[in-house]
């Protein structure tokens, strides 16, 4: 029987998980599920799936777990610390579905163990692309995409080296505010950057999707797992979300992968690699597709992508500084502090002082120069925003 863990179990991706796991009753043994605050729904999905351990993010829940779990059997555990441990036991596949940096030590812990990393937390590519590479080229553990670009680009790639490709491009929605003038998003509230136009997902990858700040991550993400050049890494706006990514080739063949958007064929994808299985996706009929459309994304609107370029070119550290930013960016619009349109320029101007200050250029070869970059690249926002309110 296969041993699965999810970290970040009660997220979006995690809940698409578990209702993979919980339609093959008996098919796989959990050893490990973690969750934040909502540890009712944590407790109710260790009991429905059996887990040995559920863990919380948070200390002061692990009372509320426990209780919620007394006369079950299963273990709790609550930290940090707790998760990093929860990572280091042997699992045969582990998805990591934590949201932000907080998701790089279980990644790097589980390729550790040379076990098999279904990557959803794009944010330990990001952060620590090279570092989580090589650990894993050093233990032989398989890292497999569940970002669905990346798992398209994976898939449109299946027995085709790398080296044959000339262009991959990965598609975006252009977020919740695509249609609207420019004058308008400026003043764009939190509720409003926090809807759709296609997915259902968590609040924070919702809004990072509305400023493409998502979508820079993913460029990102696409060169640190590929290997490509960020040359090689283009985005086009599809608005429909049907093709997920294409892989051009050297010979002028284009492969595509279309689907309907729905998170459980990536996940489902990478829970059944390399065979191929049925999955609860709904199907994909050409015949009631009206459009399927193409636009460039505008650069002046989406800030974010030309960032991507310029962390890409800055290499090193600039991957985490850049993810600790954009988090601390984010923290402060939900916050109401900074505006939508504030966000890209308050990550330019972490970036620049950081690498005025003491360079970017440091490769990100251990854990802890990747964790004192994220912490300075934080406070620096924070300093940043403190300063202008001061002014203001
Ligand atoms: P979410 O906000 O819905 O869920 C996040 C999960 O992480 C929850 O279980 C939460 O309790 C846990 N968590 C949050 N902060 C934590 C911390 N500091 N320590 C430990 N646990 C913590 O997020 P999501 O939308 O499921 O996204 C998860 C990851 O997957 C992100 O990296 C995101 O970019 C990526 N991703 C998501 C989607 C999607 O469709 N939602 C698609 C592609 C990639
Ligand atoms: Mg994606």
């Amino acid at each position: 029987m296969r041993s699965i863990s999810i970290f970040g179990a009660t997220g979006s991706i995690g809940e698409n998980t578990v209702d993979l796991i919980a339609r093959a009753p008996g098919a796989y043994r959990v050893v490990a599920l973690t969750g934040g605050r909502n540890v009712a729904r944590l407790a109710q999905q260790a009991i429905a799936l059996r887990a040995e351990l559920a863990v919380t993010a948070h200390d002061d829940c692990l009372p509320a777990l426990r209780e919620a779990l007394a006369g079950t059997g299963i273990e709790t555990a609550a930290g940090p610390q707790a998760i990093a441990e929860a990572a280091e036991r042997p699992a045969d596949w582990t998805m990591s579905a934590i949201v932000g940096a907080a998701g790089l030590v279980p990644s790097l812990r589980t390729v550790e163990r040379g076990g098999t990393l279904a990557l959803a937390n794009k944010e330990s590519l990001v952060c620590a692309g090279p570092l989580l590479m090589e650990t894993a080229r050093a233990n032989a553990a398989t890292i497999l995409p569940v970002d669905s670009e990346h798992s398209a680009v994976f898939q449109a790639l299946a027995g085709e080296p790398v080296s044959a490709v000339e262009l991959v491009t990965i598609t975006a929605s252009g977020g919740a505010f695509r249609d609207w003038p420019m004058e308008r998003l400026a003043s764009a509230t939190v509720a409003e950057a926090s809807t759709h136009p296609n997915f259902a997902m968590g609040q924070r990858i919702t809004i990072d999707s509305a400023t493409m700040f998502n979508k820079a991550m993913e460029v990102i993400e696409a060169r640190e797992f590929f290997g490509l050049d960020p040359a090689q890494i283009d985005v086009v706006i599809q608005r429909e979300q049907i093709i997920h990514a294409l892989v051009a080739f050297q010979d002028g063949a284009v492969m595509a992968h279309l689907g309907q958007p729905d998170m459980r064929h990536a996940i489902g994808y990478a829970l059944h690699w390399p065979e191929r299985a049925p999955l609860p996706v709904a199907r994909l009929d050409l015949r009631k597709l009206t459009s399927l459309s193409f636009s460039v994304p505008d650069e002046t609107r989406y800030p974010a992508l030309r960032l991507a370029r310029d962390v890409m070119a800055a290499g090193g550290l600039a991957g985490a500084a850049f993810n600790a930013a954009k988090e601390s960016a984010l923290d402060h619009f939900i916050a109401g502090r900074i505006g939508f349109m504030d966000m890209a320029g308050l990550v330019e101007q972490v970036l620049d002082r950081i690498s005025r200050d003491c360079g970017l250029g440091n490769a990100p070869d251990s854990l802890e120069k990747v964790l004192q970059m994220d912490d300075l690249a934080r406070q620096t926002a924070d300093e940043i925003v403190r300063a202008r309110a001061g002014q203001g």
